[in-house]
């Protein structure tokens, strides 16, 4: 079986960057990636578009291939949403011998030792560092420590191991973000080629972020 992807975001909205991203990931794993819409904490800027308003833009995002696919679990669940109850939510789910990968930017990888309860990520899953070329980030001395030992290189090995890994991933850098192309649709422009054509067939989905 293939191991499952986590690719988390606000995807508000999903954009190129985050599907090329995404699919480069399952095709160097070998995976099965779930784009799972993360819910906004109330302590966090709201995001733009409401949680389904989000869902469907990724859902109109995802048609027409079937190695991406949606997994809202954060979305319906109440109160916070830490990566580590998602793990084990996730790990209940597919059982204790299926591979399972977070993926994660190099940034947020940086500051992973700052994540609730980090070091069990290690015991429920795998991660996999997005990694653009030639970029390098700082990593804690606490970081280093329980990274180093788990680094490995092949692919194979984290399909054979169901969790506790680290494997870098490198992805394209390709430089959209959401907030540019919320600034773009709010002055009445249209952001095509940085958006899946689905989502600008169908100018309803896009409403919510022109003025
Ligand atoms: P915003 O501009 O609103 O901050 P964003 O475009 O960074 O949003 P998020 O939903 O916050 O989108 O990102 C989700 C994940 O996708 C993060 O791990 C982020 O690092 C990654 N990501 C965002 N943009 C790109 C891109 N252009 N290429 C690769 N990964 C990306």
């Amino acid at each position: 079986m293939k191991p499952v992807a986590i690719f988390g975001g606000t995807f508000d909205p999903v954009h190129l960057g985050h599907l090329r991203a995404a699919w480069e990931a399952a095709e160097y794993l070998d995976a099965d990636v779930r784009m799972m819409p993360a819910r906004v904490p109330p302590h966090r800027p709201p995001t733009r578009a409401s949680a389904a308003q989000r869902e469907a833009l990724l859902r109109a995002a995802l048609e027409g291939q079937d190695r991406l696919h949606i997994d809202t679990r954060e979305l319906l669940r109440e109160g916070p949403s830490y990566s580590v109850d998602t793990l084990r939510d996730l790990r209940a789910e597919l059982g204790a011998q299926r591979s399972l990968v977070l993926l994660v930017g190099a940034d947020a990888f940086a500051g992973l030792d700052r994540w609730d309860r980090w070091k069990q990520l290690f015991e429920l899953a795998h991660i996999g560092v997005l990694t653009r070329p030639g970029l390098r980030s700082e990593h804690s001395a606490a970081l280093r420590e329980a990274v180093e030992p788990r680094r490995i290189e092949d692919c194979e090995r984290l399909r054979g191991a169901p969790q506790g890994f680290v494997i870098d991933v490198p992805v394209t850098a390709l430089d959209i973000s959401a907030s540019a192309i919320r600034a773009q649709l709010a002055a009445g422009r249209v952001p095509r080629y940085l958006l899946p054509e689905a989502l600008l067939r169908d100018p309803a989905l896009l409403n919510v972020y022109r003025d």
